[in-house]
């Protein structure tokens, strides 16, 4: 062992010690992965064999945050320990790279060649780089005018097809729709806003909001605003309330956005309005600190151009009014305000009406795509992948960078949750296991002369290990399982292991002086 860091996941667990199996994944996740990674970006596109390396290293770390065995398959393992497989990571980590070269400003250096790989696709698939990634970004406006999607990344021998609108001459948007971010927008010394926001906890909330609306100066301009997301469509809403009924409503559909820029558009549309209508005092009421923070704040992030609007209206305003004062003010959501729910049921509306194909596509949303496509592509290789029989047949819950309760949580010993491990992957301490490897030279059943000793036959089926069964059977029932044992519910319902845990304990078949079947371990 040397002192690199990719050598950090053998040094510092095995199935019987070590740290907890969250831990690893996380300082793996962390330290080591990244040092592997480095620069292999670069060479993008890659073929899936340039990466046996980075998946060998997902394997050691997949075996240490398991405790599963060395014969346990690849795609098995990255499920279990919830990582994902080294090209997906690579791909993923380069879309969102050049997700965020798109809004980089036009005088940057990599620009043009930005611009050049969308405008031409390269003759030769083996031309391609990673700013060809581009057409595989989720969620961005392609322009008619250029090459579809798929001319760039293109297998091996595929010609580049030209498509019917395809024309080099005309001119296109290079951001494809990307929201602008700019680096430096004000100066530290320019004047604030005279914009008070005021978030108090719950109970001072709710009074502060009874002496802002009791305020004669706000009568014609209180606006409550709020954002809504449902079925994946975003919107945002506000609506003017006088003596507690709806004047007037604005609703703002985002399409493919989040709440919190449904928020941020009800707070800028309530303000818009209020001083079109030359409104002196404005009093703005949401239920979403992070919009009424995000409003103000001009720092280069997703959401930015936002904030850069508010700030050059309230600006272009106070030339003309330079008495103007506005209130915002955080309430809590969902107690019965009227006009919170008005705005609320508003905000619900808008979602479901079309957005502006001109509002732009935000960063998060496109970071959000990326995640969500690569885990789509997971998915589909472990559904097609010949390996990993043994947990899919458990398990038919799509693969997640969500860790599985088995290895969270608390109550379970590192053993305990090694040896559920092999026994989901496949590859146990069991003979009929051990047969295959050539271990021993028999796949039976020591204590009950049973063929074959596997998992089912051991959690299931063995006559001798019945007593030890009790518990599982009452944990079964307490889950509502009633009738004989499965072999899924065992190996996968959280409530389910630390019954099985202390089962195989019982039983001492796993903690015996036996040889593992993989001697390498
Ligand atoms: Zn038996």
């Amino acid at each position: 062992m040397g002192d690199s860091p990719v050598d950090f996941p053998g040094q510092n667990a095995t199935d019987f010690w070590g740290l907890r199996p969250l831990l690893i994944r996380d300082l793996t996740r962390s330290t080591v992965l990244p040092c592997a990674d480095y620069g292999v970006s670069s060479f993008l596109p890659l073929s899936a064999n340039t990466f046996k390396p980075l998946d060998r290293l997902n394997k050691s770390v997949a075996r240490c945050v398991t405790g599963a065995f060395r014969t346990a398959a690849l795609a098995a393992l990255e499920k279990e320990a919830a990582m994902l497989p080294a090209q997906l990571r690579i791909e993923r980590d380069a879309m969102n790279t050049v997700a965020y070269y798109l809004f980089l400003p036009s005088s940057h250096p990599i620009r043009p060649l930005l611009r050049n790989a969308i405008a031409v696709a390269p003759k030769s698939p083996k031309n391609a780089s990673i700013l060809h990634y581009v057409e595989r970004i989720p969620g961005t406006r392609w322009p008619p005018s250029v090459p579809t999607r798929g001319q760039r990344l293109r297998k091996r021998k595929v010609p580049r097809t030209v498509g019917a609108e395809e024309s080099p001459a005309m001119d296109f948007d290079e951001t494809l729709g990307m929201e602008p971010i700019v680096p430096v927008y004000a100066a530290p010394w320019a004047t604030p806003l005279p914009v008070t926001t005021i978030i108090l906890p719950k109970e001072d909330a709710l009074r502060a909001l009874e002496v802002a609306m009791g305020d004669e100066r706000r009568r014609d301009a209180t606006w409550f605003t709020d954002g809504s997301l449902l079925e994946g469509c975003a919107g945002g809403a506000a609506v003017r309330v006088e003596g507690g009924v709806e004047k007037e409503c604005i609703e703002v559909p985002l399409g493919d956005g989040q709440v919190c820029e449904g928020e941020m558009e009800g707070l800028f549309c309530a303000t818009t309005k209020a001083l079109r209508d030359k409104c002196h005092c404005v009093l703005c009421v949401a239920d979403s600190q992070a919009a009424l923070r995000g409003i103000l704040s001009t720092k280069p992030r997703s959401g930015q151009f936002r904030a850069i609007r508010y700030d050059q209206l309230i600006r272009n305003a106070m030339l003309t009014t330079p008495h103007l004062t506005i209130l915002n003010l955080w309430t809590p959501a969902h107690i019965g305000t009227d006009g919170n729910e008005l705005a609320d049921a508003a905000a619900k509306a808008a979602t479901k009406c079309d957005p502006n194909p001109d509002n732009y596509v935000s960063l998060t949303s496109v970071c959000r795509h990326i995640h969500v496509s690569s885990l789509a592509e997971w998915d589909t290789r472990w559904k097609t992948v010949k390996t990993g029989k043994a947990l899919r047949y458990l398990d038919r819950t799509p693969p997640s960078l969500i860790p599985s309760p088995l290895y969270s949580s608390s109550s379970l010993s590192r053993k305990a949750s090694s040896w559920i491990s092999q026994l989901r992957t496949g590859f146990t301490y069991l003979n009929a296991d051990r047969y295959k490897s050539g271990f021993v030279d028999s796949p039976s059943c020591e204590a009950c002369g049973a063929l074959y000793e596997t998992r089912a036959h051991y959690l299931l089926e063995c006559p001798v290990w019945e007593p030890h069964r009790q518990p599982l059977h009452a944990a079964c029932r307490d889950i509502g399982h009633f009738g004989p044992l499965h072999l899924s519910p065992l190996l996968t319902h959280p409530k389910l292991l630390t019954p099985v845990g202390k089962f195989i304990d019982a039983t001492e078949l796993f903690a015996r002086p036996r040889p593992p079947p993989d001697s390498t371990l």
